[in-house]
């Protein structure tokens, strides 16, 4: 099946070359259990890692199966090493926090098998090895052993006609390596393996062969294989590479680290942290097709951005890697002897202080883009406008009341309504976790042709029921693997009520436990579910009394007016129901809602036919929502001239409007007034009678017991004690004075009250001028 054939193997190692082989001759049958032994570092790894196609021999040649492999392209080491070989190595390289049948399964993933398969095949490899009723573990719930055996599992669930073995009982001890290689003996059976190891009595105990080797040279081989007979009952090697993830996990970095794979990694770079571990598996066992396939769902999940606005940061980078360079070189010109300093600080504040703002033409970047010979869009995949539209997306909840499908918007209103307040602002201190709970996303758009969503997102996901976006007033609704969403995207979607979310957030923050929605949903119960969406202008409705455009959406009325009202806002429907396909290797939407960028499109447009903008486009010297003229900078208004407008204003209110005005304008005692009440009761004030006497109006402000507030008193200066009392004094004066006025007042008719009004701003203009500026309290003012 193999035959090695005066292979060697050099490494570069600085100025010297390290000749890891030299020259080995091998013949591989089809099942053989054959043992390489020999000390450290004599190059039994190399030899592994070069049958295996992890590795390249220098000079030589490696015969699979009657077939050369000096002319391996890439590719074809890609088919050999994904469909023929399996690999275990000491350490077993299982993913930590992901149960047994989960790495297993893994090794699967991508084989274009279906899952049932995938799970049959990972459950048959695990029970194989013994493993049968661990299923469910995690791998730092098991022994090295059991570890051992998972790791055999998952180089075995592929299938592969050899078993590379790198010192796989390495670390066990000898009882349970008894176990793990009775079990490569049984495979051995139906296959090769090839174990590298130190252990001479297993090896005696259990391998059909053994091979010596020192200095990278065989020394010895217990049972030499026939090369020409074994080259008779080769099969080629055909089949293509289907895309299915390497059993090989956790290789070395030097083989990560070559040629074109380091110009990928370095290339990725950024995304690496993200798609992890995928990314490096695919990188070190080399499947193109499945670095394609990571490229191309990377980038649709972290795009390449552009903005209109971008902070450099590479000077702040570049001194803080100066600051850490030198630091690591030790140039501080001193003694390692003592602690001294280094100026961190000065280099990033000055760094700081030169880091830019640059900006970008983005209209000028979107035509070159669109121009017709334009190279990039050709080579794209697609490309997405972004536009800072302001979306308000509204919808009723199970209880009938219309709210902002935002999840920010919910918690604020259920956070709101517990402790009181205003938490708008709180939840945009999680910046990126924040955007993380966004529910709507705008979807991929097509490149060309047809349909309203990318071919990339069609292929990342399945559509379960309903249909795709065929209209800009369409969106999708997207369900995880296990077909579902999470509570925040009920709530947002108006499945729950407002008052769950507002009990949830109670239990949550009392520490209790929440309730988990026990509900399903059918399909056609979602698909169907409309929102509206109102742009920021249409908040403001046309009063054609008043000229004004006034924003109707505080109050619940006006809400439930822009909610309902036809010709407000945009109507949009969920239309179907998406899950992302098992293949996909990211999906790249985050949301839970998709809609399409028609609609965005549609909204762009809307907004700027919108009447209340198109008049203020027309007339840029109106503010049209107030229907007055802006503020300019040289604008002035005499003090006369202001007297005369609040009359004038006056004279154009109703009624009861100028009396309410009478009453307001009369409630206001004037200072005088005040500072006689102050001085008054504070005459003959001590320190012993405000403790006394205030200590309960304290107590009732401050909402603490008696003895806090003695406290708080006995820590306070007279001076600052007494000023306190004088304002709290004064405070109580003012009260008492409106409400005696609007008592008295209030007994007198409207007509009596406006005449009033109007008596004293008009009786003589003089007169009028100086009681608009400062009114007197009225002639029989009642004392307070
Ligand atoms: P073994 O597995 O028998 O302990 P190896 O095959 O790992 O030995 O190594 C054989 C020799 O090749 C050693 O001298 C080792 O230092 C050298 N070697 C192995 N890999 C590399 C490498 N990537 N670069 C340079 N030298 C290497
Ligand atoms: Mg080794």
């Amino acid at each position: 099946m193999l035959v090695l054939k005066n292979i060697t193997k050099d490494y570069a190692s600085g100025d010297t070359k390290v000749e890891a082989l030299r020259g080995v001759d091998l013949v591989f049958g089809e099942s053989e259990f054959a043992a390489v032994l020999g000390p450290s570092g004599c190059g039994k790894t190399t030899l592994l890692n070069i049958i295996g196609g992890l590795d390249r021999y220098t000079s030589g040649d490696l015969v699979i199966r009657g077939k050369s492999t000096k002319q391996f392209t890439e590719r074809d080491w890609d088919t050999y090493r994904n469909h023929s070989v399996g690999f275990v190595f000491q350490s077993y390289n299982l993913i930590p926090h992901q149960t047994v049948l989960a790495n297993v399964e893994l090794a699967l993933t991508l084989s274009g098998v279906s899952r049932e398969e995938r799970r049959r095949r990972a459950v048959q490899a695990l029970t194989d090895v013994g493993l049968g009723d661990q299923l469910n573990k995690k791998p730092n719930q098991m022994s090295g052993g059991q570890m051992q055996r998972v790791a055999i599992a998952r180089a075995l669930v592929n299938d592969p006609d050899i078993l590379l073995a790198d010192e796989p009982t390495g670390a066990l001890d000898s009882e349970t390596s008894v176990q793990v290689m009775e079990i490569l003996k049984q495979i051995s059976e139906k296959r090769l393996i090839i174990m590298v190891t130190h252990n001479p009595e297993l090896a005696e105990t259990y391998a059909t062969r053994i091979v010596r080797i020192r200095d990278g040279e065989i020394i010895s081989d217990s049972d030499p294989c026939d090369a020409a007979e074994d080259a008779e009952i080769g099969k080629p090697i055909g089949r293509k590479p289907s895309m299915r993830f390497p059993t090989a996990l956790g290789l070395s970095l030097n083989n990560l680290m070559t040629k074109k794979v380091r110009t990928f990694l370095t290339a990725f770079a950024g995304s690496i942290g993200i798609i992890g571990i995928a990314l490096i598996l695919s990188l070190s066992n080399g499947i193109q097709i499945y670095i394609d396939r990571v490229q191309e769902d990377t980038l649709s999940s972290y795009p390449i951005t552009l903005e209109a606005e971008r902070l450099d940061m590479s000077g702040l980078v570049t001194s803080l890697m100066g600051v850490n360079a030198r630091m690591d070189e030790g140039e501080g010109g001193h003694e390692l002897d003592a602690v001294y300093s280094n100026t961190i600080m000065y280099d990033l504040i000055s760094s700081l202080s030169q880091t830019e703002t640059q900006t970008n033409d983005l209209a000028a970047f979107r035509e070159f883009l669109e121009r017709e010979d334009s190279e990039l869009l050709l080579r794209s995949s697609a490309v997405q406008y972004g536009y800072a539209l302001d979306m308000n997306i509204y919808a009723k909840d199970a209880d009938g009341t219309i709210f902002l499908s935002d999840v920010a918007d919910l918690l604020q209103n259920a956070m709101a309504s517990l402790y009181g307040g205003d938490y708008s602002s709180y939840f945009e201190q999680f910046g990126g976790a924040y955007s993380m709970m966004q529910v709507w996303e705008e979807m991929l758009p097509p490149q060309s042709g047809d349909g309203l969503v990318n071919g990339l997102l069609t292929e990342q996901y399945d559509l379960l029921y309903g249909h795709w976006p065929e209209n800009y007033d369409e969106a999708v609704l997207i369900v995880n693997k296990d077909n579902e969403i999470s509570d925040l995207v009920i709530y947002c979607m108006g499945l729950g009520s407002q008052d769950q979310v507002t009990e949830a957030m109670r239990r949550i923050m009392a520490g209790e436990e929440t309730e988990a929605f026990d509900k399903r949903w059918a399909y056609d119960e979602i698909c169907g579910t409309t929102f509206k969406i109102i742009l920021p202008a249409e908040y403001y409705q046309y009063d054609s009394l008043s000229g004004r455009y006034n924003d109707v959406s505080a109050t619940e009325a006006g809400m439930d007016f822009l909610y309902n009202a036809p010709d407000v806002g945009t109507a949009v429907k969920i239309v179907g129901i998406l899950r992302p396909n098992e293949d996909a290797v990211s999906s790249m939407m985050t949301g839970a809602i998709g809609y399409t960028s028609a609609l965005t499109s549609y909204l762009v447009e809307k907004t700027a036919g919108l009447e209340a903008l198109r008049k203020q486009k027309e007339s840029p010297d109106t503010d049209v929502l107030l229907n007055l003229p802006f503020l300019t900078e040289d604008y002035f208004v005499s003090d006369g001239q202001k007297r005369a407008d609040v009359t004038e204003h006056l004279r154009s209110l109703p009624l009861s409007e100028r009396a309410a005005v009478y009453v307001a304008l009369q409630s206001r005692p004037d200072e005088d007034y005040l500072d006689a009440i102050v001085d008054q009761q504070m005459e003959g004030m001590t320190r012993e009678l405000i403790e006394s006497q205030v200590t309960d109006s304290y107590m009732q402000q401050m909402g603490v017991d008696a003895a806090t507030v003695k406290n708080y008193i006995a820590g306070m200066d007279d001076e600052t004690l007494f000023a306190y009392v004088a304002e709290a004094i004064r405070e109580q004066a003012t009260e008492q004075y409106a409400a005696g006025v609007q008592q008295q007042l209030g007994a007198l008719p409207t007509e009596t009250l406006a005449g009033l009004l109007e008596d004293s701003f008009t009786a003589e203009p003089e007169a009028a001028e100086e009681a608009a500026a400062e009114p007197e309290p009225a002639a029989e003012t009642p004392a307070p």
